[in-house]
């Protein structure tokens, strides 16, 4: 990481794309931050105009800025949706600077918009990930998955009231069930005579049936012979 004077108020330091300069001091709105610099690319030469990389700031259709060198601090800053600083451009002097439009306190990541053809060409076709653009993802997937929630919570509402509905059916049918039943038991009441005492007295009776023409026998027998 590039050696920055401690009198600066910022730093190097990890961001959620890699690296990002953070303030280390209250840094007021208004103030020039840091200098975008390098060498100065005329488009009228050929050599220059073929230099392609990631930092080149175009001040005109003329004059772009080859920001890729080491010492160019600002390159660190990170591009924002809704940023804390621009890019102050005089292209006549051929100079940009970094400038806070918001209070920035200490901690928080420098950024600025890169442009509408920045945007375009590096950010879009991987998705910005600068706070208001993961905001509004993540406000997306809540809104997704509360979607999600109530619909499921519908599909169970609706599956518990189908349910609901069978149960009260089968209760029905049941219950009609349960009533044929009864009813047989009502019409079978004076086949049986007495029902369940009915049985007990069969067998009693049948028992004591036995035993009577057991002890009956002789008697008979004896009325037969006699
Ligand atoms: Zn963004």
């Amino acid at each position: 990481m590039p050696a920055i004077s401690p009198k600066k108020p910022y730093r190097v330091g990890r961001s959620r794309t890699g690296l990002g300069l953070f303030a280390t001091k209250p840094i007021k709105k208004g103030t020039k931050i840091v200098r975008y610099f390098g060498p100065l690319l005329d488009s009228r030469k050929k050599k220059d105009d073929a230099i392609e990389n990631k930092y080149l700031f175009e001040l005109n259709n003329r004059w772009t800025i080859d920001g890729s060198v080491r010492k160019n601090i600002a390159r660190y800053i990170n591009h924002a949706c809704k940023p804390n600083a621009e890019s102050d451009v005089n292209p006549r002097k051929r100079k940009v600077v970094i400038r806070a439009i918001k209070n920035i306190e200490p901690g928080e990541e420098i950024n600025y918009d890169y442009g509408t053809d920045y945007f375009k060409a590096y950010l879009k076709p991987i998705g910005c990930k600068c706070d208001a653009c993961e905001k509004k993802r993540k406000k997306q997937r809540a809104e997704a998955r509360a979607e999600r929630l109530r619909l499921k919570a519908r599909a169970e509402r609706k599956a518990l009231k189908k349910a609901e509905k069978e149960a009260a059916k089968a209760e029905k049918k049941l219950a009609k069930h349960k009533l044929n039943g009864k009813a047989k038991h009502a019409n079978g009441k004076p086949m049986n005579g007495h029902g369940g005492k009915a049985v007990a007295d069969t067998v009693t009776g049948a028992k004591s049936g036995i035993f009577a023409r057991a002890r009956g026998k002789p008697a008979q027998e004896s009325r037969a012979s006699a």
